[in-house]
Formats: C-alpha cells, structure tokens, sequence
C-alpha cells in the first residue's frame, strides 16, 4: 500500500492529525495505522478564549473516520518497523505501507512503580479503567501512589472504598495547583463539605462498557469525563481518604501469610506500612517510542522523540506528536508542554498543518496555541482553568501573588512580575478566563490597578474591554 500520508495512533492526536490532512488536502491519500479498533474523535468544541477551549472526546469504532473522510482509510494493526531509507512501515501483520510523509502519534503509557503484579494497577484506556471498576467491586481499601490528574480525580471519584493517597510533595494535586488552592479543595477531600456531599451521594451510577477496544492491550488513552464511563462508586457510603504528605514507595510486599489483613502492602519512606487491597499506580507516563527501526532519532529527557517548532524530528519527513513527542523548539516564555488531551488536540492539527504545507513548499507559521499555555478540567467537582505560568514555572521565586478566595466558591490566583500578568489558577465559575488570557498574551502593565484587579466590587472585565 501506498499513501501520501501515514499516521500511527488512532488517539486525540492522530485522529486530529488525520482528520486536518483530510481537511486541506483532500486530493492526498492518507492511511491511520492503529493498534486500537476504536478511535477517539475530538467533539463540541467550545472557544472560550483565543486558545482555550473546551471539548468533547467520542469513541467511535475506526471505520467511521473513513466513511466521513473518504481519503482516509484506516488499518487496524500495530506498527512493528520503520524504514526510513525505503520511507516503508511494517505492521505485525507483515503489510507494507509507503509513505511520503509520516506522523508518529504512539501516545504513552503508565509509569507503573511494580510491573507483573495483578494487584498494582496503571491506568490508561477504557480497558484498563474497566478492569480497575471490576477491582474496586469488592476491594474495602486502596493505595493510590502519584500527585498528579488522575491521581487526584480517582481520590475524588472512588467511593464507598477507603483510599489512602501517597505523594511526594506537601500538598495535594501538586502537578497542577499551589498549597492554598489545595487547602480550597481539603473540605472535598475529607468528606466535609455536606453541601456537597449530598449533592454527589445518590449521583447515578453508571454501567461498564463490555466492548473491548483494544488488541494487544494497548488503547487510546481515556477521554475527558473519562470517570463518568466507569463506575467507581461502589455503595452509597461515605470513604475515608489518609493523606501521606512527603514519602514514596520504598518496596510493595504481596500476602506472606494467612495472618496477614491485606493481600498487598506498600511500605513508605516515612517508615509506614500500609495494608490494601489494591494500589493504584498513577505516578505519570512513558512515551510509546520505541518503534524498530527510529532508534537513532533524537529523544527528550522524558524519552518522548525530540521534535522542532515544526513538530518534525531529526529525521526529515517524520514528524511526532501528542504524548510521544518532546517538545524541544525555542519554547515561547508563557507555553509549557504538559501530556494533556489539549495538546494531543493542537499537536495533532498542527502536525497535519505542517506536513501538508512542507509537501506543498508553502511557508508557514507556528500555530499561535503554542504561545499560551492552557487547561480547563475539573478537580473535586469544581471547574479549574489553568493558564500561562500558573504555578510560577519558570520564574523562580520572583513573582508576585494576587488572591481572592471565596470558601466553597472559588479561588482566583493571579501571577505578576514587574504588574505583568504571567499566570492565573481559576477554580469555580469565575468568568475571568478570558480577561487573564488577553492581559498575559498582551503583558499590560496592570500596576496601576493594583489590588483592584480582583477586587469583586469592581467588574474588572468592563474595564479592559
Ligand atoms: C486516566 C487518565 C486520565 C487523564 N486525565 C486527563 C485530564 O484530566 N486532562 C487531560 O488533559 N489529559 C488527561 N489525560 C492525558 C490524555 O489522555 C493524553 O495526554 C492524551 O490522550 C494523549 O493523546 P495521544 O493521541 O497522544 O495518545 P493516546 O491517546 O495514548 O493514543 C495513542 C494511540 O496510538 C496507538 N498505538 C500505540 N503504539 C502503536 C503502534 N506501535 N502501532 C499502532 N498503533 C499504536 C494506540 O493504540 C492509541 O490508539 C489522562 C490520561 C489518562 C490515562
């Protein structure tokens, strides 16, 4: 077979990837190559800035992107060789694919701090998420290890089942917020908000999908709302959450003997000993790079193939993006790359932007969501939109805070450096996402505003529109 384009993934960003190609170049063949007989197709999606935006993620079975698109189709196999002289790909199945130009979107999958134990769980795809909904039916006590989003939604979601939460760091979610917006989240995390409680208590329960999504075992990773296709409430009954602040993993023990209370153990470098019935490993992501044949292309620190501004890596006409790349161009000052559905989304248009203009000799320019770092998701059932340097990443200890926190409400937290705005932290409804977005893009000198600038009293938008 031969095609004009080839891209590997059937995830966010290959399908995104795909779907672009197909939207402006038609006239060009372009084959997905997926492990995964179901694809994740981008849906409803909501600007609600110049580069933040909301969405939907759809699982659909593959073929529906070739009956949309009719010069995509689709293959369902997993890449096993590249050859990068004869520009050919090889699939497990032993087909022969031809390429012009290729996109990498493998994705990644979970680090897991114990391999081959049945009782350490990762977390990925719908498989994986059902397998732990099947776990949790019967299990009393969990050990999540990790400090990151999902880390943080399954401490939030799993009811009726204990948890005690192991990170590293001195306060909760720490990937993604400051300690003050983490004690704004405590009241949820230790089960005292009743207001709350109440409204989450008799939420439906939802039904396991059976299809299964994947060969070989590895699926797209899951979607936003991916907790609502899993059912990780067991009983209407409150939990228990222990948090162990500042320690790790130092070894896992499994049941010695018949005396012991629990089927697995995880001993802590805080010297604690802590019996489970599962511990869930949710401690971040390893590149799928490693197809044969690309051994001698250019990795990140994270192992992610290195990529440019192009989204090309050292090897011409290969490009990489989503999960599986690093991004390691002359980074703009307020963009980071974090592994999230929204930059597997932008990569993977992008990718298809950039490899339709470099086949056409057409110039063109960075896409403008590489300048904003951006992220909208929930935590604890409140609505968090994360901007810019949010946590004063890259800024050393040279900035300044502006805080507004309404208890159970919302919590507003704006980075400054010289009356610049650098970052925001939005939690709760608070309608300023396009205000930060705009002073951060535009870097206003805002300090002759001062406190004013989250003063409630003041409609703060009015004044800058
Ligand atoms: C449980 C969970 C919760 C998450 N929560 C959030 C969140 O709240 N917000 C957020 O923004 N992000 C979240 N993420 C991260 C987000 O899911 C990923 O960043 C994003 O989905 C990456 O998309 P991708 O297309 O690059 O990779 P993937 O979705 O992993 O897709 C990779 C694709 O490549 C295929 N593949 C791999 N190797 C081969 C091969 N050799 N041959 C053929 N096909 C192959 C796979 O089958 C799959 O189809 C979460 C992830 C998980 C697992």
């Amino acid at each position: 077979m031969e095609a004009t384009f080839v891209v590997i993934g059937g995830g966010i960003c290959g399908v995104s990837c795909a779907e672009s190609i197909a939207f402006l170049a038609p006239e060009e063949k372009v084959v997905l190559i997926t492990a995964s007989s179901i694809i994740k197709a981008v849906t409803n999606v909501m600007s609600i800035g110049k580069t933040l935006t909301q969405f939907d993620v759809e699982e659909r079975s593959s073929d529906t992107l070739s009956n949309l698109y009719p010069s995509i189709t689709i293959i369902n196999d997993v890449v096993k060789k590249v050859d990068t002289s004869k520009k050919t790909i090889t699939t497990e199945k032993e087909q022969v694919i031809i390429y012009k130009k290729l996109c990498i979107c493998t994705g990644a999958r979970p680090k897991l701090i114990q391999d081959n134990n049945s009782r350490v769980i990762g977390l990925r795809d719908t498989e994986s998420a059902e397998n732990l909904t099947i776990k949790l039916k019967n299990a009393k006590k969990v050990v999540i290890v990790g400090n990151g989003g999902i880390a943080t939604e399954l401490v939030h979601e799993i009811k009726g089942v204990d948890v005690v939460w192991v990170i590293k760091d001195r306060h909760i979610s720490a990937t993604f917020i400051d300690p003050g917006a983490a004690e704004f989240f405590q009241e949820r995390l230790l089960n005292k908000d009743l207001d709350y409680q109440e409204k989450t208590a008799n939420r439906p329960k939802w039904t396991v999908k059976t299809e299964k999504s994947t060969q070989n075992g590895f699926g797209p990773s899951l979607g936003p709302h991916w907790h609502n296709q899993i059912n990780l409430i067991k009983e209407n009954v409150l939990k228990r959450v222990e948090v162990e602040y500042e320690c790790e993993v130092l070894q896992i023990i499994n049941r010695t003997d018949s005396t012991d209370d629990w089927p697995i153990y995880v001993e802590l470098t805080n010297g604690k000993k802590v019996g489970a019935d599962f511990i869930i490993s949710a401690t971040g992501v390893i590149p799928n790079s490693n197809i044969l044949g690309l051994e001698h292309l250019k990795k990140g620190k994270d192992s992610g193939y290195s990529v440019d501004w192009k989204l090309e890596t050292m090897e011409k006409d290969i490009f990489a993006a989503g999960d599986v790349c690093s991004a390691e161009w002359d980074i703009a000052k307020h963009w980071f790359q974090m592994r999230l559905w929204t930059q597997a989304h932008q990569m993977g248009r992008y990718a298809a932007k950039s490899m339709v203009s470099t086949l056409k000799e057409e110039d063109f320019y960075q896409d403008f969501c590489f300048e904003l770092f951006t992220h909208v998701t929930k935590f604890f059932g409140y609505k968090v939109v994360l901007i810019g340097l949010y946590n004063g990443q890259k800024l050393g200890n040279s900035y300044d805070i502006l805080l507004r926190v309404t208890q159970r409400h919302e919590y507003v937290k704006l980075i400054l450096v010289d009356g610049k705005m650098q970052g925001a932290v939005l939690i709760g409804e608070t309608d300023l996402e396009e205000m930060c977005e705009n002073l951060i893009l535009n870097q206003l000198d805002l300090s002759p505003y001062g406190e004013d600038l989250l003063n409630p009293d003041i409609d703060i938008e009015d004044y800058f529109d």
